[in-house]
């Protein structure tokens, strides 16, 4: 089976501008999305995340590497064929004052895409705006307000709405509630499974919450310091996480309904490195309570433990 996203060998490196050294916030990461699904993608803030969901939109340049859409590069893509495209993928961002014009009415942000991608013929918008706020469960009279005038989940809504607008294949999901509530998070979450199912979308979904994450996943990617160390499906993760960043992380986890699967507790030591100075050979050395010779001096490549689980550990290799 194709996927229906192919990430590969993708890089971001940032210059500093004062200095000569670089952030490698995404330092050569390969996975794949297939139709239908939601791939979670997890670590702790700054670890790359974000910046490799606009990498894949085209929102930041990459590097290096190559997004393949159905087996086509779309980083190669013209501005205009790319724009075409652009409809079918959209991203919801986390709900902050940033995502949404303070100073465009509701039925403004909704009329944009529908206009720029000619959606539905001029005469119909009124009647497509109100399908899309029905849609998620927002009354019509929101259409004259003003985004501070909406609650954190309404704005939620809304900033969903306009992503399902143009009605997209694929929707990377980038922190969509972690400012909400615990209660309105689960109604955001169960909004986005149920258009799933409806208009059988595909998900990268991007989350630091390993509650979330688990809870929507089908499919986990975990990122440490621009890369990715560990990729399985949920239950693989969740319950026999293997790479010992993935552990420590269920660990840290307070997840009581399952504590026995959490027998070996590995804590978490210090911060993550700054991704200026990441460290040599496997990245997680400074924090890894295995760590051992190899680890500071070489790299451990990601290797496909048994099928689709793949782990970048020299445990791995001791162990086989
Ligand atoms: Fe720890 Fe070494 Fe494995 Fe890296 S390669 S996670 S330092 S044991
Ligand atoms: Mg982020």
């Amino acid at each position: 089976e194709m996927p229906l996203i192919s990430v590969k060998n993708l890089k971001k490196y940032f210059n500093m501008s004062q200095s000569k050294e670089m952030i490698r916030a995404v330092d050569g990461i390969s996975f794949d999305i297939y139709e239908g699904e939601t791939f979670g993608l997890v670590g702790e803030s700054g670890c790359g995340k974000s910046t490799t969901g606009k990498l894949i939109l085209r929102l930041l340049n990459p590097t290096d590497g190559e997004v393949l859409l159905n087996g086509d590069n779309i980083l190669k893509y013209n501005r205009k064929k790319f724009r075409k495209l652009r409809k079918d993928l959209q991203i919801v961002f986390q709900n902050s004052s940033s995502v949404l014009d303070p100073k465009m009415f509701a039925y403004d942000i909704l009329v944009e895409p529908l206009i720029l991608h000619k959606i539905v013929p001029r005469y119909e918008l009124n009647e497509e705006v109100d399908r899309l706020l029905d849609m998620v469960g927002l009354p019509k009279s929101s259409k004259r307000k003003l985004p501070n005038e909406f609650s954190g989940g309404q704005k939620q809504r809304l900033i969903i709405a306009r992503a399902l607008a143009t009605r997209p294949k694929f929707i990377i999901c980038d922190e969509p509630v972690s400012s909400l509530d615990v209660s309105i998070q689960s109604q955001i979450l169960n909004l986005l499974v149920k258009f799933q199912n409806e208009y059988s979308l595909t998900y990268l979904f991007i989350a630091h919450s390993l509650n979330v994450v688990r809870h929507i996943s089908n499919r986990v990617g975990v990122m440490y310091l621009g890369k990715i160390v560990e990729i399985g499906s949920n239950k693989e993760i969740f319950k026999s996480p293997t790479h010992p960043y993935t552990k420590a992380l269920i660990s840290a986890f307070p997840n009581l309904e399952e504590k026995k699967f959490n027998e070996e507790k590995l804590i978490l030591k210090g911060e993550v490195p700054s991704p200026i100075n990441i460290p040599t050979g496997c990245s997680f050395h400074t924090r890894c309570p295995y760590s051992y010779g190899k680890c500071k001096k070489e790299e451990p490549e990601l290797m496909e433990i048994t099928k689709g689980h793949y782990v970048s550990c020299f445990l791995i290799e001791k162990n086989l």
